[in-house]
């Protein structure tokens, strides 16, 4: 099992598509063990994207995430941090295929719906760096057994 990060961005929140994309991710067999909403600030956002912070856009970046709460989500599955970032699309909207989260609701590069930690590795530090210990609930899904062979979990 893997557990990763997902963050519905403002862009989300705001045109009111929280509950339509929580349900793409349920309906997918994708457990949710972490949620609650933040508001962002400069600290957080430039650890999270510290691979972004001396790009041109970073401060349209950073003001698009501060804008208002975002919701952050620990989602937990079998190779959880690709399916779900397979679910997320190309991080363009305008080129990411349809059926991806980002595809069906996005035409922007950076107003682009959702967040997903992109390895194992970085779902690890990004989960803990938006929840704190006690935060994430690991619970037994009731069935775990109709989602899965025997042989995968
Ligand atoms: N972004 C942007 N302009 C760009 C590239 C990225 O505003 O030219 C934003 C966009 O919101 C993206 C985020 O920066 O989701 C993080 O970029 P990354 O390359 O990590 O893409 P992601 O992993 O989100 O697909
Ligand atoms: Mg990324």
């Amino acid at each position: 099992m893997e557990t990763t990060l997902v963050l519905l961005k403002p862009s989300c929140v705001n045109r009111g598509l929280i509950g339509q994309i929580i349900n793409r991710f349920e309906r997918r067999g994708l457990q949710i063990v972490g949620m609650k909403m933040m508001q962002l600030d400069d600290a957080i956002l430039r650890d999270h994207y510290s691979h972004l912070v001396d790009k041109p856009f970073f401060p349209s970046l950073a003001a698009s995430m501060k804008a208002t709460p975002v919701v952050a989500m620990a989602l937990q599955g079998v190779e959880a941090v690709t399916v779900v970032r397979g679910m997320t699309g190309y991080t363009n909207g305008r080129k990411a295929d349809p059926g991806t989260i980002r595809g069906d609701y996005s035409m922007s590069n950076q107003q682009n719906i959702v967040h997903a930690s992109d390895s194992i590795d970085n779902a690890a530090v990004e989960l803990a760096r938006f929840f704190k210990p006690g935060e994430i609930l690991n619970y037994k899904h009731a069935l775990a057994e109709y989602m899965y062979g025997s042989d995968e979990i």
